[in-house]
């Protein structure tokens, strides 16, 4: 005859908790990987969220041809006989930030930023 209880006996049950420890163990480690990943990416998103659109280069082509400067008096009045140092991008009607922004989009650059004290040869004064 077998004895029932030798079969669920201190050994066996010392195995099960092994096994269960192991398994509480993998389980917190799981736990633990998943909560940093998550943890990560919740930082990580603000910062792709706050990433700045690419600025306009002076040297690009389209700033080049339009006399694009990131500073209005820095622009050559030889070559621009209109343009005065009050004209700047915060003033032209072309500007797409807000009134407080460094810098901004403009239609004449696509997606790339230029700067609010900036000056190009399509300034256009904003309406009042
Ligand atoms: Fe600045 Fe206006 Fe020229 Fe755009 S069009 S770069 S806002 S001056």
């Amino acid at each position: 005859m077998i004895d029932m209880q030798s079969i669920d006996g201190p050994a066996q049950r010392a195995g099960a908790r092994m096994e269960t420890e192991m398994t509480d163990s993998t389980q917190r480690r799981i736990f633990v990987t998943r909560t940093l990943t998550g943890a990560c990416a919740l930082i990580a998103s603000p910062l792709a969220v706050r990433a700045q659109p690419a600025r306009v280069d002076e040297a690009d082509e389209t700033a080049v041809a339009l006399g694009y400067k990131h500073d209005t008096s820095k622009v050559d009045n030889k070559r621009f006989p209109n343009h005065s140092a009050a004209q700047t991008c915060l003033n032209c009607s072309f500007f797409q930030g807000s009134a407080t922004d460094e810098w901004g989009g403009c239609a004449m650059f696509g997606r790339k930023q230029i700067a609010a004290k900036g000056w190009c040869s399509a300034w256009a004064k904003k309406p009042a």
